[in-house]
């Protein structure tokens, strides 16, 4: 089911006018990014509902020289479709590792950062020795590495999933299970695999609010299963006060959204980080 209203679906794909032209020199141009250093990470806060930092997600930038700001919500599906998610992929997780060691060496107390992996580079060979080989290099426990994954990645091969997520669980990341609540048999893969973390899909926090009993009925329900079932419960996309009150009414234990702070910069979380927390 393809929502308009989410970001990261709210895309073309080949199938639906994207010139072949276009999307051979759009291709080409995200080839050069990666060496022309045009891509760049902010990080978005996640904090508890009184503002205190928890943690930060990873959202990456493309800054085309001529293009201006291209937004992931365009060109990671199509990565998605030409491999290339593969190195931008790598490349996110490298930065995010070089990044928190920076933070460690300037004094800083490190969070959690949240790190985005497409199901097809979750599910090609070495994502977990890549993920080793860079928290060696930079020297960062795994504690503060988490990976979102979606549903659409659970819908892999079972085993190969499994398998994965046994490994990195052994070595101490912490897997999400982004956008919850927009694909298919959800509940099942609660059961079946083994995560940390719920992160609640924007489309429900949306919706919250006094007089939307369902929404509100739906958001409190997945927050009381996640702790139920000992998970980490995240709201994303909460962007009014009122949301934020219902939530902390649902006990959800975390909140990310342009009501605390939108993604920022790396020089500006870095300031967050002086601060642990928000407003
Ligand atoms: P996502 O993982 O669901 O990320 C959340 C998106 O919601 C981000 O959009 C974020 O900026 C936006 N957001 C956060 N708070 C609010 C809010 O209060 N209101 C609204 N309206 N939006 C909010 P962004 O940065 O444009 O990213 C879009 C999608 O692109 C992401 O959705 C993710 O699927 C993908 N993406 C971004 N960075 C990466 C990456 O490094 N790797 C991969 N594989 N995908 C990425
Ligand atoms: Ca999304
Ligand atoms: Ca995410
Ligand atoms: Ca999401």
């Amino acid at each position: 089911v393809k929502k308009s209203n989410d970001y990261s679906y709210h895309s073309y794909s080949s199938s639906n006018g994207f010139s072949s032209f276009t999307s051979h020199f759009l291709e080409e141009e995200m080839r050069a990014a990666i060496a022309r250093e045009e891509f760049e990470l902010h990080y978005q806060p996640k904090v508890g509902t009184t503002g205190k930092l928890l943690g930060g997600e990873a959202l990456i930038r493309w800054n085309h020289p001529k293009f201006g700001r291209v937004s992931p919500g365009e060109f990671i599906p199509f990565a998605e479709e030409n491999h290339l998610i593969n190195e931008i992929g790598d490349w996110v997780i490298q930065t995010v590792c070089r990044q928190l060691g920076e933070w460690r060496d300037k004094g800083f107390a490190l969070y959690p950062i949240s790190i985005n992996i497409s199901p097809m580079r979750f599910m090609k060979k070495g994502l977990v020795e890549l993920i080793e080989k860079n928290l060696d290099t930079f020297q960062i426990p795994a504690e503060l590495i988490v990976l979102e994954i979606t549903e659409s990645t659970l819908l892999k091969n079972e085993k190969v999933v499994i398998k994965t997520l046994e490994k990195l669980g052994k070595l101490g990341i912490k897997i999400a299970i982004d956008d919850f609540g927009t694909g298919y048999a959800s509940l099942t893969y609660l059961k079946e695999f083994q995560a940390d973390i719920l992160k609640i899909d924007q489309s429900f926090i949306r919706n919250l609010g006094n007089n939307r009993q369902k929404d509100n009925a739906i958001v409190s329900s997945i927050c009381h299963m996640g702790k139920a079932l000992g998970m980490t419960v995240v709201a994303e996309g909460v962007e009014e006060q009122e949301q934020l009150e219902l939530l902390a009414e649902f006990f959800c234990d975390e909140i990310q959204g342009y009501l605390f702070s939108k993604p920022l910069p790396a020089a500006g979380f870095e300031k967050v980080l002086g601060d642990g927390r928000l407003q």
